[in-house]
């Protein structure tokens, strides 16, 4: 069952290369991949390029519309930024419940426990359910931005926008860890019908293998835009690559939809949650704050970073005994990633993965975040649209729908789940 699991790859994946191709030669089948924000600095390593020389990502679509004509190529960069407006409001939801008592979004039976704890990491929500099992609505309830998009390629994007059955939809993401492989077999990632959101993964390194099978250069592609719709990502996405990316992204958000104003540090970058200490903490100040929020004001709210299990246990420990003595926790929103580093440094990466090779790979997620044009989640245009189509509002009814997830101990959860049998047939990638 570990191999599934392992994040940091110590385990190799099974690959699942094969029916990915199987399903771009079925003229039956529509094959829709995204990408997650990390595979972009680090899949170049495949090709001959050094660690942090260059990001590959409209290339990538390129490559895979190579492989057949019934390929569409979505971001996950889009879900990241869509990730941070649910989990900002529900941050400030949280927040703004234990303060005054009263609700502004959501419904009623929403979790408000503080410390609020990211949940974009399955190697991380695995860890909570086997480990905290008592602790689990700490964990915010948005899924994945794998989990995000997967769930509206079939239920909004084949439904609303290309009027497909879902069924006939073959849903590919390409993630940087095998813990995303054991990600899509979760039961609340299933669509209406039953169908999963998601059918197949692969690692970084098995796209790379599976394009050099097709005798693919992908270093030599010339870049073609993504698909359309929820294909478009702001540098808020980017940063979810790398530790403290998803704090910073929420901050930049939450910090904007409390005050009005954007974050009062320079050029966005709030360079007290970056860096590799494997725990960093940090407080921001709201003044000022819109009349809306006015129970916020003078208010600083204190953020924690962790990565690597390690680390992430220690964090737990002190929300823990904090919890147990009836005392509030140092922090009201937390930031866990399983591995060190951040997703640049998953265990579907290319290998080797070190401590300069993943500050390689952060020194490029950065500066591609500087380099975009739109750098704060609510700015993405696309995001601003399917609010207004379709979502209406965070943490409203489609959101609850699509967006937002359970957890339970994984001491309760059905372990038949992962099938030894399927373990078994290993790849070497
Ligand atoms: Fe996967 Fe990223 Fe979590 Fe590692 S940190 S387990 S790569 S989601």
């Amino acid at each position: 069952q570990c191999i599934n699991r392992c994040p940091t790859g110590a385990i190799t994946e099974k690959s699942e290369i094969r029916p990915v191709l199987d399903a771009i030669n079925d003229p039956t089948k529509t094959v829709v991949f995204q990408m997650a924000p990390s595979i972009r600095v680090a899949v170049a390593e495949e090709f001959g390029f050094k660690p942090g020389e260059k990001i590959l990502k409209n290339e990538i679509a390129t490559a895979l519309r190579k492989l057949g004509s019934n390929v569409f190529v979505l971001d996950t960069n889009f879900s990241a930024d869509l990730t941070i407006i649910e989990e900002g409001h529900e941050l400030i939801e949280r927040l703004y419940r234990n303060v005054t008592g009263k609700k502004l979004l959501g419904d009623d039976h929403m979790p408000i426990e503080l410390p609020m704890l990211t949940s974009c990491c399955p190697g991380w929500i695995m860890f909570m359910e086997k480990n905290y099992p008592d602790m689990l609505n700490h964990l915010s309830t948005c899924k994945s931005p794998q989990g995000m998009l997967g769930a509206l390629i079939k239920g909004y994007w084949a439904k609303n926008i290309k009027k497909m059955d879902p069924k006939d939809i073959v849903s590919v993401s390409i993630m940087p860890c095998t813990a995303k492989k054991a990600e899509k077999e979760r039961p609340q990632l299933r669509g209406d019908e039953g169908y999963k959101d998601v059918d197949y993964i692969l690692t970084t390194r098995e796209l790379a293998k599976m394009l050099k099978q097709s005798n693919i250069d992908l270093g030599k592609m010339e870049p073609t835009p993504f698909d359309k719709v929820m294909s478009e990502g702001t540098g808020a996405a980017v940063i979810f690559g790398v530790t403290g990316g998803v704090m910073e992204a929420a901050l930049r958000t939450a910090y904007e939809v409390i005050t009005g104003r954007e974050v009062p540090f320079k050029n966005l970058n709030i360079e007290a949650v970056r860096g590799m200490d494997g725990i960093r903490e940090a407080g921001i100040k709201l003044e000022n704050v819109l009349d809306k929020y006015k129970a916020f004001e003078g208010v600083t709210v204190k953020v924690a970073i962790a990565h690597g299990p390690n680390n992430a246990r220690k964090v737990m420990d002190i929300i823990k005994r904090a919890k147990d003595s009836g005392k509030p926790a140092p922090w009201h929103f937390v930031e866990v990633m399983a591995c060190p580093g951040g997703c640049i440094g998953g265990g579907g990466q290319p290998k080797p993965t070190n401590l300069e090779i993943r500050q390689a790979r952060t020194k490029l997620t950065f500066k591609e975040d500087m380099d975009l044009p739109l750098r704060k989640s609510h700015d993405n245009p696309e995001i601003k649209a399917i609010y207004e189509t379709y979502l209406k509002e965070p943490l409203g009814h489609n959101s609850h729908h699509y967006l937002h997830t359970t957890y339970s101990s994984q001491k309760v959860r059905d372990m038949n789940l992962y099938n030894p049998n399927e373990a078994a047939g290993l790849d070497e990638i």
